[in-house]
């Protein structure tokens, strides 16, 4: 019986990876312009974090944390996001007592029991930001600007953001008691998740994929018109910040937490051709959770990307950017003392910062030629008896294919001064 990876889970082998890297340079470069700085937590904490920041009415919670018990009895949970780690670190750090802004980024897996397909897996990658210290409508454009500042660098412009308030503990009660108003006599007509919903979390049968759109052409009653007069104001100065800098948005009411500690700004940025995982960044205000995690108030605002997603929107565009490839040098050697020599130059070589390369599978010199090109090396060099006794071995530029015949001794330095011209 042969072992495969978990069902959700996928190898990403060394052709693939230079996508992976290429990303994440372009993700670091742009997050270096905000002043982002990353962080790194681990990727299991107590299930207790989870429960309290993402809260145990939601799908991630409820159906799909990867949960166990560790060697002392605790429950640990591999982490389904990371905000509420990153909140929790700021905590521990007491990073509050500064008076800051503080600013992170992340890149890293995340574990999900989700049901595989397309885009949509049990161990994914997240890039995410979280902005941390304020409750200017600034810092909330600032954080959408970078994600769409990624995007656009990235080439990818069919991109739709969609923007909503949750509003605050204060205004949101009222909105409540509005909806469940509105769904009494509708209970029956509503999926079962719905049903349950309504109990539970009530504005999330606003974001269910079979009710949401169905409630709203019914008339549903929308946050918006609820908002307390501070939310309104901070919900304006958003997209006042954002058509300064010419973000379009689209107001968009099934945009709901529901959860006391999302507060105000809910966004996604959603990619049409990628169906049911269109979302690949999701997004909003958290000014309750530094609370909830029982920490000071530390009002917040982050969002996550789905790197896969992102990667294969990416590549359905032809977006990838080819992935550089290095040339190396190759040493052609025949003959064990030989291959001791290439061995020794080989090593020296790369001693000085260049890629090389010989032959380790015992090929013949024509084998070993056509390693040589198939590696696409910029420059060989051939080692036999011959040249072992003169103590100088030809160097190939293979370019040009104009020949050099090199001692030993200097071949690194020559090679060096060949690469750099
Ligand atoms: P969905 O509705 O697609 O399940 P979500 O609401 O669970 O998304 P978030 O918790 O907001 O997603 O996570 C942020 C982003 O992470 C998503 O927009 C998506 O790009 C990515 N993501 C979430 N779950 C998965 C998964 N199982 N596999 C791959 N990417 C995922
Ligand atoms: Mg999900």
């Amino acid at each position: 019986m042969t072992i495969t990876a978990p069902r959700g889970t996928q190898d990403f082998l060394p052709e693939q990876t230079g996508d992976w890297q290429n990303l994440e340079a372009k993700i670091r470069d742009v997050c270096s312009l905000y002043g982002c700085g990353e962080i790194r937590t681990p990727v299991f904490e107590s299930t207790e974090l989870f429960l309290r920041g993402i809260g145990e009415t939601t799908d991630v919670v409820t159906k799909e944390m990867y949960t166990f018990e560790d060697h002392g009895g605790r429950s640990m949970t591999l982490r389904p996001e990371n905000t509420a780690s990153v909140v929790r670190s700021f905590l521990e750090h007491k990073l509050y007592g500064d008076g800051k802004i503080h600013k992170f980024y992340y890149m890293g897996p995340m574990f999900r029991h989700d049901r595989p397909q397309a885009g949509r897996y049990r161990q994914f990658n997240q890039f995410g930001v979280e902005e941390i210290g304020s409750q200017d409508p600034a810092v909330d454009a600032e954080i959408i600007a970078l994600a769409l500042q990624l995007f656009r660098e990235l080439g990818l412009h069919d991109l739709v953001l969609h923007l909503n308030s949750v509003g605050c503990p204060a205004c949101r009660p009222v909105y409540r008691r509005k909806l469940l108003e509105f769904f009494a006599g509708r209970r029956a007509g509503l999926c079962e998740d719905c049903q349950s919903r309504l109990d539970r979390n009530p504005l999330r049968v606003l974001d269910c994929k079979e009710d949401g759109a169905r409630m709203l052409s019914a008339g549903v009653p929308l946050i918006t018109d609820y908002l307390c007069a501070e939310c309104k104001s901070h919900f304006e100065k958003v997209q006042a910040y954002l058509t300064e800098v010419g973000i379009p948005f689209t107001l968009d009411p099934r945009l709901v937490r529901g959860l006391d500690y999302y507060t105000k700004t809910a966004f996604e940025i959603m990619y049409a051709p990628l169906g049911a995982q269109s979302t690949v960044c999701g997004g909003g205000r958290y000014d309750g959770l530094s609370e909830e995690l029982g920490g000071l108030p530390a009002p917040g605002i982050g969002f996550a990307v789905g790197m896969e997603r992102l990667l294969l929107t990416l590549k359905e565009q032809g977006l990838l950017p080819p992935v550089k490839k290095l040339r190396p040098v190759f040493i052609v050697a025949l003959g064990d003392t030989a291959r001791e020599k290439a061995f020794g130059l080989q090593q020296a070589l790369r001693g000085k910062g260049l890629y090389a390369e010989m032959d380790m599978a015992g090929r013949s010199m024509k084998g070993q030629m056509k390693a040589a090109d198939k590696a696409s090396a910029d420059f060989t060099l051939i080692i036999g008896a011959e040249e072992l006794a003169a103590g100088r071995a030809p160097v190939r530029n293979m370019e040009t294919k104009e020949q050099e015949t090199v001692p030993f001794a200097e071949i690194v330095a020559y090679i060096e001064r060949q690469k750099k011209g």
